[in-house]
């Protein structure tokens, strides 16, 4: 199945499906979250660095447009390129850099580096409904395919 929904009935809600997708990573992941300001991005990405072993805070790398998080088993990136003003700028700080074996990158505002960014494995999108969320996850690949088909959320 290439395309799940779940419905986020509160912050915990998202924060749980972070920390799930997290601990199913088994190789180099890149997914892209998309969705307005507000909806959930952030808590996602705090939910899936948190899982990893990360205690301190997670606010979104708005200016500095990424945030590494170096964890027990996996280099995290969480990118917020939310002010990216040209895509080329990726080039200037050396996006490939990021995206290596051991790397789970966290994109918001991947439209923003449209053309400069690795294809993701997963894409996410937070839509509001009322005062939850739904989140529709759409693979993209196998690997994003098995990730997929493992998640389970009550
Ligand atoms: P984004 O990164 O997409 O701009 P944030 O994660 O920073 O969004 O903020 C989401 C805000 O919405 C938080 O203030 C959070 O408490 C609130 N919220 C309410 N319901 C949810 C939900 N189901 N999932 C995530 N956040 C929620
Ligand atoms: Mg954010």
């Amino acid at each position: 199945m290439h395309v799940k929904q779940f419905e986020l009935k509160d912050e915990q809600a998202t924060i749980n499906l972070g920390a799930q997708l997290a601990n199913l990573c088994s190789q180099q992941t890149t997914i892209y979250l998309h969705g307005d300001l507000g909806a959930g991005k952030t808590t996602f990405s705090r939910g899936f660095v948190r899982a990893l072993g990360h205690e301190g805070n997670v606010k979104s790398p708005t200016y500095t447009l990424v945030e590494p998080y170096q964890l027990a088993n996996w280099q995290v990136y969480h990118f917020d390129l939310y002010r990216l003003a040209d895509p080329e700028e990726l080039e200037f700080m050396g996006i490939r850099d990021y995206f290596t074996a051991d790397a789970v990158c966290l994109v918001e505002w991947p439209e923003k580096g449209a053309g400069f960014l690795p294809e993701p494995d997963l894409d996410i999108d937070i839509r509001y409904q009322g005062e939850a969320r739904i989140a529709q996850l759409t693979a993209n690949n196998p690997y994003g395919i098995e990730l997929l088909s493992k998640l389970e959320l009550s």
